[in-house]
């Protein structure tokens, strides 16, 4: 779905910008590039800032015009930093991410229009489009950098996308976590936790069974609210029985008295 998405970068000054704009593309997916008369391209800047995404420099396609960047698109979107002349239909990114997977999604070819660094798409250029994006920048500070503005839009795509094909938006598994660290402890295993605690406590001389105060409840809304693992239940238990070796025989002196 994602291969009928194009980025189409138009007359591009620095070619930083166009090796930005694809490593930012491979990075969420993307592959079809599209330079409108770029002004230095092939360039060994651009390939530099691509990283390594330099097969998208590779295979981008290099046109005359826009017109023929278009061929092919039946949804075209074309990105501005500020308001124009005539009122256009407007989406945020967030819309332009579902907008545009849907229509790929379908069949549909679409493309994503960039202006220039330095007076962005001509009022021309932008009647070509069907919607326009802006992305909600400070009104004081309005226009983000070419490839950052590109970053936006291919991020809220992939989001798009990502839920569109049902696929996790987070890391489902962190690299060498134990299963025991993956799974809460049970409620019947903290009683356990709670009995041995309230026992250490009373060893070490912590708790005064006679006057107990709120000392256990606080200590369970505690540990309540901390989502403990069963991994890191074997360590607290593990600490209360090394605490309870020491302390065997030698009791020592109350100090929950400000509890
Ligand atoms: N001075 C130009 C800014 C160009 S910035 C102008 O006023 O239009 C270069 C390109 O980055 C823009 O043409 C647009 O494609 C993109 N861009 C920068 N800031 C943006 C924003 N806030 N919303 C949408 N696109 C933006």
């Amino acid at each position: 779905m994602l291969q009928n998405v194009r980025v189409v970068l138009v007359n591009t000054s620095h070619p930083g910008n166009i090796g930005g704009a694809a490593r930012a593309m491979k990075n969420m997916g993307l592959s079809r590039l599209v330079l409108v008369d770029p002004c230095d391209f092939p360039s060994p800047e651009a390939d530099a800032r691509a990283s390594g995404a330099s097969d998208l420099l590779e295979r981008a396609q290099v046109v005359g015009t826009l017109e023929e960047a278009l061929v092919g698109c039946s949804l075209v979107l074309g990105t501005s930093a500020r308001d124009r002349s005539i009122p256009w239909p407007l989406l945020d990114p967030r819309e332009c991410g579902t907008t545009t997977c849907q229509h790929a999604a379908q069949g549909g070819e679409v493309a994503l229009v960039f202006g220039r660094e330095y007076a962005g798409l001509t009022n021309e250029e932008l009647q070509r489009c069907h919607y326009h994006v802006h992305i909600p920048s400070d009104p004081a500070f309005a226009s983000l950098n070419l490839a950052s503005a590109v970053q936006v839009l291919v991020y809220e795509l992939r989001m798009a996308w990502l839920i569109e094909q049902k696929q996790p938006t987070k890391m489902s598994k962190v690299e060498g976590a134990s299963p025991l660290d993956l799974q809460l402890v049970t409620a019947d295993e903290l009683e356990l936790y709670y009995g041995h605690l309230e026992k250490t406590l009373t060893d070490i001389g912590f708790l005064d069974p006679a006057n107990p105060r709120h000392l256990m409840s606080r200590l369970r809304r505690l540990y309540g609210r901390a989502g403990i693992s069963k991994l890191e239940m074997n360590i607290l238990r593990g600490i209360l029985t090394e605490t309870q070796k020491v302390v065997q025989g030698a009791p020592h002196k109350r100090r929950n008295d400000d509890v």
